[in-house]
C-alpha cells in the first residue's frame, strides 16, 4: 500500500484514487494547495492497484532514449495560431484526432477558473484546451473516463505534463488507440495560490472571466498576460509585471515534486509519443511566426507526417542540440525556494498579494508604476 508521508514524492495525479476498487483513497488538499492521497485503511484490501499506477513508484517509462528520437521545428497552419502558447502543434494534433472520430484529453479552465483535465470529442472544448495554464491541472477524475473510452476501442489523444503522461501510461498500459503528448515542463504551481491571487484581483477590479498567460496579439508580436473581467474590460500586462507569474517563476509555491532531484521525468525518462515545447531561438527556415519544438518516436512521427500531408502542420527536421540548448528544464528540475513555506503561510492567512509584497522581488517603484497603469487601463 502507498506510503506518502513525503510531499515531494507525490505528483498529485489522483491515479491511485481512481484505480482503487474499494474507494479507499481520497485526494485531500494539503496546506500548500496541492492534492495528496489519504488512505482509509479499513477499506483497503491490499490489492496493490494503487502501487501499480503511481508515477512515483513506477517511474521508468521505457521510452526510447532522447538520442534515438527525432526532432522537428513545427507550426500549425490552421488559422488563429496565436491562441496557442507556441506553434500550435497541440491544436493541429487534436483536430486530427477529432477528424478521425477520436477524443482529446487536456487542460481547460472550468467555470470557476480552476485548471482541470477533461476528455472530449467536441471542437469547442478542444479550443478551451489551447494555451498554457500556468497552474497544476486537476486530473483526479479524468483517468477513469478515458479508460472506459479506450476499452470501447475509441482513439484517445492524452496531453499534459510529463508526470501526467507517466500516470496515464501506468493507468492505461500500452494501447494501440492511445497517443500521448507531453509538454516540455519546468514545473507546476499550487492551484490554491492561483485562487488566492484571483481573489485579491477580483476584490479590487471585479470578477475575472479568463486569463491568457501567453497572449500573442492578433499579429503574433505580443507576449503578454491578458486578464478578461466579467465587465468586459481586458487588462494586458507584460509577463514580469504580473505578480502571480513572478511568484511562479520565482518558485514560491511550486510543487516540491518539481524541484531538482525530485521530478523523475527528465532527460532520457521523458514520457510521451510526442513532446512539444517552445522553440526559443529557432534559426531554421521560416515556418510560422510562432514555432514549436517537437521531439518524437516512431509512433508520434507517423501521425505528425499524416497531419502534414493534410496540410495543417509545417514540419522542419531539426537538431536536438538546438532544442536542448534553450530548454535546460528538459534535463533538470527547478531550484527550491527557501521562503516557500513562509510565502504559503502568509498567503493562506492574509492573501496572495500580501505574501508577494512581503517576499516577492518586484521593487516598490515597479509595483507603483504597474498599479498606476492597471488603474488607468481599468478606468478606460
Ligand atoms: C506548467 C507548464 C510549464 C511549461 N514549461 C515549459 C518549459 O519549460 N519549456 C517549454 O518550452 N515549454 C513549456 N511549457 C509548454 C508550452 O508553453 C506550450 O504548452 C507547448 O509549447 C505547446 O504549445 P502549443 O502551441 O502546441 O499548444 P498550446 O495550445 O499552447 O498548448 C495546449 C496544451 O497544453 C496543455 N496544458 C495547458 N495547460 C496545462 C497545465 N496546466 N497542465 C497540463 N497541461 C496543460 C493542454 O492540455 C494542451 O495539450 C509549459 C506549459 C505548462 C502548462
Ligand atoms: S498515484 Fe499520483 S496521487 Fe497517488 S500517490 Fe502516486 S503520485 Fe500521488
Ligand atoms: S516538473 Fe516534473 S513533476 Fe513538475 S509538473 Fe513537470 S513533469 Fe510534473
Amino acid at each position: 500500500m502507498l506510503d506518502f508521508s513525503h510531499e515531494e514524492r507525490c505528483y498529485h495525479c489522483g491515479a491511485c484514487a481512481q484505480k482503487c476498487p474499494t474507494g479507499a483513497i481520497q485526494m485531500e488538499m494539503g496546506n500548500d494547495g496541492f492534492l495528496y492521497p489519504e488512505i482509509d485503511e479499513e477499506k483497503c484490501i491490499h490489492c496493490g492497484a494503487c502501487d501499480r499506477v503511481c508515477p512515483h513508484l513506477n517511474w521508468e517509462q521505457k521510452m526510447p532514449q532522447l538520442e534515438d528520437r527525432t526532432c522537428f521545428a513545427a507550426a500549425s497552419t490552421i488559422n488563429e495560431q496565436y491562441k496557442s502558447a507556441s506553434g500550435g502543434v497541440f491544436y493541429s494534433l487534436a483536430r486530427y484526432f477529432l477528424q478521425q472520430g477520436g477524443y482529446v484529453a487536456g487542460c481547460v479552465w472550468d467555470d470557476t477558473l480552476t485548471a482541470r483535465h477533461i476528455v472530449t470529442n467536441r471542437l469547442d472544448e478542444v479550443e478551451r484546451m489551447r494555451g498554457s495554464k500556468y497552474v497544476w491541472s486537476d486530473t483526479t477524475e479524468v483517468f477513469r473516463e478515458i479508460s472506459d473510452l479506450l476499452k470501447r476501442g475509441e482513439k484517445v489523444l492524452f496531453t499534459g505534463t510529463p508526470c501526467q503522461v507517466a500516470a496515464a501510461n501506468n493507468y492505461f498500459g500500452k494501447k494501440e488507440n492511445l497517443l500521448t503528448c507531453g509538454i516540455f515542463c519546468h514545473g507546476n504551481t499550487s492551484p490554491q495560490m492561483f485562487a488566492l491571487w484571483k481573489k485579491d484581483m477580483e476584490a479590487k477590479h471585479g470578477k475575472i472571466e479568463n486569463v491568457i498567460f501567453r497572449y500573442h496579439g492578433l499579429d503574433g508580436n505580443d507576449n503578454a498576460v491578458q486578464i478578461t473581467f466579467q465587465s468586459g474590460k481586458k487588462v494586458r500586462q507584460e509577463i514580469n509585471e504580473n505578480r502571480y507569474l513572478r511568484g511562479f517563476f520565482e518558485n514560491y509555491f511550486g510543487s516540491q515534486t518539481c524541484n531538482d532531484g525530485n521530478c523523475q521525468y527528465k532527460g532520457d525518462n521523458l514520457p510521451g509519443d510526442i513532446l512539444i515545447g517552445d522553440f526559443w531561438g529557432y534559426k531554421g527556415d521560416d515556418i510560422g511566426k510562432l514555432t514549436s519544438a517537437v521531439i518524437c518516436g516512431d509512433k508520434g512521427q507517423d501521425i505528425l507526417k499524416q497531419i502534414c500531408l493534410a496540410d495543417s502542420l509545417k514540419l522542419e527536421q531539426s537538431l536536438k542540440k538546438d532544442i536542448e540548448a534553450e530548454n535546460p528544464y528538459l534535463f533538470k528540475g527547478r531550484k527550491p525556494n527557501c521562503k516557500r513555506k513562509e510565502f504559503i503561510t502568509i498567503a493562506n492567512e492574509r492573501g496572495y498579494l500580501a505574501a508577494y509584497k512581503k517576499l516577492g522581488t518586484m521593487s516598490w517603484y515597479k509595483a507603483l508604476i504597474y498599479a498606476l497603469k492597471l488603474k488607468r487601463i481599468i478606468k478606460r
